[in-house]
């Protein structure tokens, strides 16, 4: 049997989407269950969308997912370069025999010829122009010229592209992995560019010649690429390579989220404006902000029942046609770059530092997700294991993963859930793994602390919080003194008399000899006994004393964690406070 050898293809034209992330996972899943390889190659043969830094971007984070590739640029391999800029000469060679063969042609159609066509065709009312064996003879080229014409402009350096001559009358069938049997007839598909003037490839050659060079044995991408397979597979036919064409998966869609989980009654008002504001910038329509807010505010009016509220109804007027249209848009069907921004969660691995503010995002890494969370969240936005199981290590994702589970319909982008998985794995996490990231996190800040200190802080929190930089948030009180105190609730538990007991507490407390959670807890509830003062009375109080919230982990692993002094100093001076707080409310 063959090796596998599966290849994640990117193009780098900016930060990797999260989608892009999910493919190479697959692939990488299918490679390693199958003792395979795993591919990268950069397809970076479109020079108008080159965006510098987006290669080192990709390799980064195929790095921190953990996905690393066998062979690669920088990595090698035998069969290299992975780079199709660097393989100009391998793609020459390909095109001329298409075209010794016949089945490519040069094309000296220009730029406004090509325009001037599809106007003529518009005018006439037919369907939009496309290049194809039913307009090429009307057309510029190799086949409609005679040769010496077509020598002559050769010759004298007319500018050409290369197309493919779309054979008629043949229908190719693809059987892709996920979507079974897909049947293209080649009279619907054109002649596509293969060679572009100036003697680079477009895409569809480059990525033909590549995977039959490199021997790959599985082609994973997105659903937006099944329609140009119809031309790869004829491709594969006129070069004679059919019998060795990859196999083919076209992954289902990545989905925006359903509005109904993030437009909810308290983000309503939130989204109604950035949703308004967003409609005044992309429409032309003379409308107010105050009326393209009512209207979706309307159609926010029932959180749970937004898309219906969005059909087009009898009695709407043109205006609010465009800003339904605009919301549905806004709201449902692909995941897109925009959204992470808009809906407010990341949809990239790492940080992205475009060239301007919107071209600029905030990577999952960067939020504090762990990378395993974030493949066992990818994994599932596609493919399923037929099981209950939900948490995966990469070792069980290999072994349980396979293209037959993978489904058609497209998969919801669900933040909640992504957010989950991460809290799962930080429960699970190593305190020792999680005090080292506190430590860089809190040495940014100009905070030093003990590793040892970290790795209690580490199993008090880890439960309590999603992601590791809130831990920092919420137990801020362990590294700095109290920024903030919940006076509310001060005003409702306080009761100055009270305070000699409270007082007699803080001394209490200061002759614990061994300053643990357990001796804390223990003296706290003897002194309760003896002052027959309830809960209620003291352990709210000696919450705020330390921490200035009643929120968080058990005030008597706080109280350890503080220490000693550190612990009755806070009492001391909270009494004070809370004593103001008191007057001032008087
Ligand atoms: N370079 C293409 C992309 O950016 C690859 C598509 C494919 O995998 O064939 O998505």
């Amino acid at each position: 049997m063959t090796k596998m050898r599966v290849r994640f293809a990117p193009s780098p034209t900016g930060a990797l989407h999260i989608g892009g992330v999910r493919t190479a996972l697959y692939d990488y899943l299918l490679a390693k269950k199958h003792g395979g390889t795993f591919v990268l190659r950069i397809e970076d043969t479109d020079q108008k969308r080159y965006v510098e830094g987006a290669e080192n971007y990709i390799v980064n984070a195929l790095k921190w997912c953990g996905l690393t590739p066998d062979e690669g640029p920088g990595i090698g391999g035998d069969y290299g370069p992975y780079r199709q800029s660097e393989r100009k000469d391998i793609y020459q060679k390909y095109m001329q025999q298409l075209l010794d063969d016949g089945h490519a042609y040069y094309a000296f159609d220009t730029a406004e010829e090509l325009d001037a066509m599809r106007e003529k065709v518009k005018s006439e009312g037919k369907h939009s122009f496309q290049y194809d064996a039913s307009t090429r003879m009307m057309m510029k080229n190799s086949l409609s010229l005679s040769e010496d014409d077509v020598k002559a402009l050769l010759e004298n350096g007319t500018p050409y592209t290369i197309r493919f001559k779309m054979p008629e009358n043949q229908s190719v069938t693809v059987n892709d992995l996920i979507r079974e049997e897909v049947t293209f007839q080649t009279n619907e598909l054109d002649d596509k560019v293969l060679m572009k003037s100036g003697g680079l490839p477009t895409y569809h050659l480059a990525n033909i010649v590549d995977d039959h060079l490199m021997k790959i044995t599985h082609v994973i991408r997105g659903e937006e690429w099944l329609p140009s397979t119809g031309l790869h597979v004829m491709m594969y036919r006129c070069f004679g390579w059919e019998d060795t064409m990859p196999q083919f998966a076209h992954l289902p869609l990545i989905l925006k989220p359903a509005p109904g989980t993030y437009i909810t009654k308290k983000t309503k008002q939130k989204f109604t404006e950035s949703f308004s504001a967003e409609f005044m910038k992309s429409s032309d329509l003379e409308m107010s902000l105050d009326d393209v807010t009512k209207i979706v505010q309307q159609v926010f009016s029932n959180p749970k029942d937004i898309q219906s509220q969005l059909k087009i109804g009898k009695n709407d007027d043109g205006k609010k046609k465009a800003v339904k249209e605009f919301l549905k848009n806004a709201m449902y069907g692909k995941l897109s770059k925009r959204d992470g921004d808009r809906l407010g969660f990341p949809v990239f691995p790492l940080s992205w530092e475009g060239k301007s503010e919107a071209d600029s995002f905030v990577g999952f890494k960067e939020i504090g997700f762990d990378a395993n969370a974030v493949n066992n969240f990818l994994v599932f936005l596609g493919w399923n294991p037929g099981t209950e199981q939900e948490i995966f290590s990469m070792k069980e994702m290999i072994s349980a993963f396979s293209l037959e589970r993978v489904g058609k319909s497209g998969a919801k982008f669900d933040y909640e859930k992504a957010r989950w998985f991460n809290q799962q794995y930080l429960m699970h996490k190593d305190d020792e793994k999680i005090a080292e990231e506190l430590s860089a996190l809190l040495s940014k800040k100009g905070i030093g602390a003990p590793s040892a200190f970290l790795e209690k802080v580490a199993a008090m929190m880890k439960e309590r919080v999603h992601f590791i930089p809130e831990i920092l948030d919420q137990a801020y009180y362990l590294f700095e003194p109290i920024k903030s105190y919940d006076d509310r609730t001060i005003q409702k538990r306080w009761k100055p008399d009270n305070k000699e007991k409270m007082v007699i507490l803080a001394n209490t407390i200061k002759h614990i000899n061994s300053f643990d959670a357990d001796n804390i807890e223990s003296t706290v509830k003897q002194f309760m006994e003896d002052q027959e003062l309830g809960f209620g009375e003291v352990l709210p109080i000696l919450r705020l004393a330390v921490s200035g919230t009643t929120m968080g982990p058990s005030v008597f692993d706080i109280m350890a964690l503080l220490g000693h002094g550190e612990t009755v100093d806070r009492m001391e001076a909270s009494y004070k406070y809370f004593d103001e707080v008191i007057v001032s409310q008087a």
